[in-house]
């Protein structure tokens, strides 16, 4: 890939563009070698001029908070884009909808919501990716998901067109959608239903509580590894992950990639994981699930190489 012609590139509202830009600061793994290309794009129009120059000619990928996503040890040969500044507005509508830029963290647009005395976004709450990485992943817990709030997706693709996607158009399904990966989420438009800003607070303190008790807090992780096999069996996967392996034994074997003790479908890098440690204790958890039980378990975290 010839990078000359982008060095040039002239944005208009601060965008950077940096070139073998580690990657490990910016995923919660805290994994990762370097992109070759980084974008961080603060507007719309300066993302439309880099996507404009770069025309399509290497594999691009988007990212939000991180908290999704496991990044290679060796260099992403493409470009990471990240959204900035001008993704990350709020703004209320009538009728209780509220459009929020991507970039813009789940639990803020929840308590925009509990500040506008607007229900129905208090899962958000729990969850601590981005809106947009949200809506790729159909993000969701304690029985609600992204599909029950989303009216429509505001998306610019790598050939650089804007459009707008209602949520009829889209098929939602366990952490993931039918949309295109050649996309790129600029906002989202939400529905709420207008309610008491105390009972919603309420509901939110409840789902945190409850969040606190089951996963592990401050841990360099991605959430759930593995998606729950819905329609294999009724059980939840950490619990065939559990029957399946002997826990303690499985955390000596692949540095400091460990599954966490509080909940065994949430891998974790105590100190310095290399992206080989946690994919070869992910095969290894994988491998056991299906010669214990038969079920071949789904990755949900997103593997950026
Ligand atoms: C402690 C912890 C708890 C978690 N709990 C939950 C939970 O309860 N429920 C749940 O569903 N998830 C949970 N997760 C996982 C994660 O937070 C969600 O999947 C979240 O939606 C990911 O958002 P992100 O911005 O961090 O995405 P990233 O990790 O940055 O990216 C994930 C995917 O989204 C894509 N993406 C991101 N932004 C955009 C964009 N603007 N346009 C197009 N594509 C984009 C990326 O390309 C990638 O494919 C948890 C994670 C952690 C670390």
């Amino acid at each position: 890939m010839k990078l000359d012609d982008l060095e040039k590139i002239e944005f208009y509202d601060n965008s950077r563009l940096n070139f073998d830009h580690d990657l490990s600061r910016l995923n919660w793994f805290n994994i990762g070698g370097k992109t070759k290309i980084f974008l961080y794009a603060n507007s719309l129009k300066d993302l439309s001029i880099f996507l404009n120059k770069f025309n399509n000619r290497g594999k691009i990928f988007v990212l939000g908070a991180g908290s999704n996503t496991l990044f290679d040890d060796e260099t992403f040969e493409g470009t990471i884009i990240k959204l900035g500044k001008n993704f990350n507005n709020i703004s209320l509508l009538k009728d209780n909808l509220i459009i929020s830029g991507s970039s813009c963290l789940d639990r803020k647009l929840s308590e925009f919501a509990m500040i506008n005395h607007i229900e129905g976004f208090e899962f958000l709450s729990c969850i601590p990716g981005s809106v947009g990485g949200g809506i790729r992943m159909n993000a969701g817990c304690y029985g609600r998901e992204f599909k029950d709030i989303i009216v429509s997706v505001q998306a610019i693709d790598f050939k650089g067109r804007v459009l707008t996607i209602s949520s009829s158009e889209i098929n939602f399904k366990y952490r993931s959608t039918n949309l295109s990966e050649n996309l790129i989420y600029l906002s989202g438009t939400f529905k709420g239903k207008l309610s008491k800003k105390e009972k919603i607070k309420k509901k939110i303190d409840e789902l945190k509580s409850k969040k606190e008790i089951s996963q592990p807090l401050k841990v360099k992780t991605s959430g759930s590894t593995f998606k729950n096999p819905i329609n294999q069996t009724n059980k939840k996967v950490w619990e065939l992950i559990r029957e399946s392996i002997d826990i303690n034994q499985v955390n000596k074997m692949f540095g400091d990639a460990k599954l966490s003790d509080k909940h065994c479908n949430f891998l974790i890098n105590t100190q310095k994981a290399s992206s080989k440690d946690m994919k070869n204790l992910i095969n290894f958890v994988k491998e056991n699930v299906y010669k214990k039980t038969g079920i071949k378990l789904e990755l949900e975290i997103i593997l950026a190489s």
